[in-house]
């Protein structure tokens, strides 16, 4: 006698779907039959039956994780005893993953400033930023993930530096936006977005207490097509919005770079400098136009998943 049931099941947060556990022979008698979850927070189950070929139910995708489910079925020698009772179970794994596309927001971690006027350091500005972008994109119906926020300034040139690449990859995400405001020579002005050409890059971090890294991945010719694709949406859009309070201002357009925020995701990437912090006009404005930066950033994002559709 054996207990058979699917290997393997993919759900969206939200879903459910019927899981069948079958039992063999189908003339086997005198059976008990339970199932579980070994992670209730990622599934849960429901409607649980049984007859003497099947052990069936409903799994419910609850938050994004791998469960394993397993169905146990217990064959008596004779019915209500223990006495030579076998145990069959079979097991399948349930991932659980969030509506697609995923948008993995990922702003500047190193303090880098202070800006000109009362624009303070980068990380902050740029945090507030994708938090502010993280609700606009949800509010408008869109799957962010606001980026791991626990890396420290000391080490992020070494270790630290991969956390977010690391946690983007481990969670899938389909999009990657990096965030950063421009530092240059305090004359050097307006929005910038870079994309990255294809090709295998390998990273390798300065060491830093002890701390080092490595990464190698691949860009495909399509991931970057689609990252020049998102920066140009992005780009275009913030740019626009640049234009209102610099009319006479011109395009820097998007640019392709080695940034490894770009090159050590499996997601398209694009990473915006939104203006130049160390110009006090450029500082100025996006500390005044914060949440229409934020609206600007979230459209571009919106209108290329749109067009991608
Ligand atoms: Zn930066």
């Amino acid at each position: 006698m054996a207990v058979k049931m699917p290997k393997k099941v993919t759900l969206m947060v939200g879903e459910t779907a019927e899981v069948k556990a079958v039992v063999k022979p189908t003339t086997a008698t005198h059976q008990r039959a339970d199932w579980g979850v070994d992670d209730t927070s990622v599934v849960s189950l429901s409607g649980f039956g049984f007859t003497n070929r099947f052990v069936e139910g409903t799994i419910h995708g609850t938050s994004p994780g791998v469960a394993t489910i397993t169905a146990t079925i217990k064959e008596f020698d004779v019915y209500g005893s223990t006495k030579n009772m076998q145990t069959f179970t079979d097991t399948c794994i349930v991932r659980v993953v969030r509506p697609r596309p995923i948008i993995y927001l990922s702003p500047e971690f190193m303090a880098k400033g202070p800006g000109a006027g009362n624009y303070g350091n980068e990380r902050p500005k740029m945090e507030e930023l994708a938090d502010k972008l993280h609700d606009y994109l949800q509010n408008q119906g869109y799957n962010s993930i606001n980026g791991r926020r626990d890396i420290d300034e000391l080490t992020a040139a070494a270790k630290d530096a991969f956390k977010r690449t690391e946690e983007s990859n481990t969670l899938e995400a389909d999009l990657h936006i990096a965030l950063h405001s421009n530092a240059y020579n305090g004359i050097a002005t307006r929005p910038v977005t870079f994309y990255t050409l294809p090709g295998t890059f390998t990273y390798s971090s300065a060491n830093v207490n002890g701390l080092t890294h490595v990464v190698t991945n691949t860009v495909s010719q399509n991931q970057s097509n689609e990252g020049k694709a998102l920066s140009e949406s992005i780009q275009e859009s913030l740019f626009t919005l640049y234009k209102e309070s610099f009319p006479n201002a011109t395009d820097r357009g998007v640019i392709s770079n080695e940034f490894i925020e770009l090159r050590a995701v499996n997601a398209v990437s694009s990473y915006v400098e939104v203006a130049f912090h160390d110009n006090l006009n450029d500082a100025n404005w996006i500390m005044d136009n914060m949440s229409e930066i934020t609206q600007t950033i979230g459209d571009g994002i919106i209108n290329y998943i749109q067009n991608a559709d």
